[in-house]
């Protein structure tokens, strides 16, 4: 490490994205990116804006794409911000919001950025555990006033385990919490959870964080966006325009609005998806798996003798890739993203194969 590092570096651990590996793998289950592809108007948008144009800086307000968004959640687009992948996105609300006295709540296993962004930008955390089923708990943050809370943070559905709050439970937080900003980061809540989209009318301190990475396809393209009251939007902005003006290029800007407005592709997709979740559940349940129930488009679950690390690579020599953490509560699970049918009925193959070469 050079010498010459600020001191806030110095200490921070970055995040460890899931591996994308240089070699071809057969199935890759381990980053919960959509098996199909991106909607075709997607594809037309992006041929048609490759032009001499892209001389040309993009709209730095974004404001095609934030009316889309806006038109599909019947919001207005000042309550629309944009960024370049919601883990932009969540960064900018930690440096919004959050740089305040007073800790950030937030459960003790959830996206691992969330840590990342408190060293970056010096906010204190405080983990609050989930329960012995691996849910969160709204009491425990209705409940908490050891300090002043700076702000509350939490995935919903949560990621990794796939589990969800339900909307009361969401508003119970943010009115015990008047003067703190909830943030709802909403990655997987297309494959089944509810958006706290309906509460942002009730609740101004409420921020919905989405992405157009999972649920669209789209991971490749990099544009997340958050759904707030016009205050927060504009302070948003504000903390965009003192880093980058641009943050979406004009192909990342039309390609994102064409996938907005291309609703019966995007539930098609999803319906497939959620079938697929649904019978590899089942399927995996039957191979001796403790498989938590999934509002997303991956799995938590537990090998039959809770050996999942060893099962992984395992898998890997399969050409198959899933994901395990290292953190002491979930280590004997793994996370698996729900491929296509024939995906999903590969892995169960592969997994067959290998418990049962396991017992003999
Ligand atoms: N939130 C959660 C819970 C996630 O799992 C991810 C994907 N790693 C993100 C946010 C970030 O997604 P993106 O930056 O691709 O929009």
């Amino acid at each position: 490490m050079s010498r010459l590092l600020s001191t806030t570096l110095q200490a921070l651990r970055p995040y460890v994205p899931g591996e994308q590996p240089r070699e071809p793998i057969r199935l890759k289950l381990n980053t919960n990116e959509n098996p199909y592809g991106p909607s075709p108007k997607v594809l037309a948008a992006i041929q048609q804006a490759t032009s001499e144009d892209l001389r040309l800086y993009p709209d730095p307000t974004a404001m095609k794409l934030r009316q889309s968004i806006a038109a599909y959640y019947e919001l207005s687009p000042d309550q629309v911000f944009v960024g370049n992948g919601s883990d932009e996105v969540l960064g900018h609300l930690f440096q919004a919001l959050f740089q305040r006295p007073g800790v950030v709540l937030l459960p003790d296993i959830s996206y691992s950025f969330y840590d990342t962004y408190s060293a970056l930008y010096d906010v204190t955390p405080h983990h609050i555990p989930l329960d012995d089923h691996l849910a969160i708990q709204a009491d425990d943050y209705c409940h908490y006033d050891a300090s002043p809370v700076a702000g509350i943070i939490f995935a919903n559905p949560n990621a990794p385990t796939g589990l969800s709050l339900t909307l009361d439970d969401i508003a119970r937080i943010a009115r015990a919490h008047p003067d703190a900003a909830v943030v709802v980061d909403e990655a997987y809540v297309d494959f089944g959870a509810d958006s706290a989209v309906a509460l942002l009318g009730d609740y101004d301190n409420i921020v919905v964080v989405q992405t157009l990475s999972k649920s669209r396809a789209l991971a490749g393209l990099r544009v997340g966006f958050a759904l707030a009251s016009p205050l927060i939007v504009e302070a948003l902005t504000r903390v965009k325009d003192s880093f980058n003006s641009y943050p979406l290029d004009q192909l990342a800007l039309v390609a994102a609005q064409a996938a907005m407005e291309d609703t019966a592709y995007f539930e098609e997709i999803c319906r497939r998806i959620i079938s697929d979740r649904n019978e590899l559940s089942r399927q995996l349940a039957a191979l001796g798996f403790t498989v938590l129930s999934s509002d997303t488009n991956f799995l938590f679950c537990r090998p039959p003798n809770g050996q999942a690390q060893a099962l992984a690579q395992r898998l890997r020599q399969h050409g198959i890739l899933v994901r395990h953490f290292n953190h002491a509560r979930i280590q004997s699970y793994l996370r698996i993203t729900v491929g296509t049918s024939q995906g999903c009925k590969a892995l169960c193959n592969a997994l067959q194969q290998i418990l049962s070469s396991e017992l003999s």
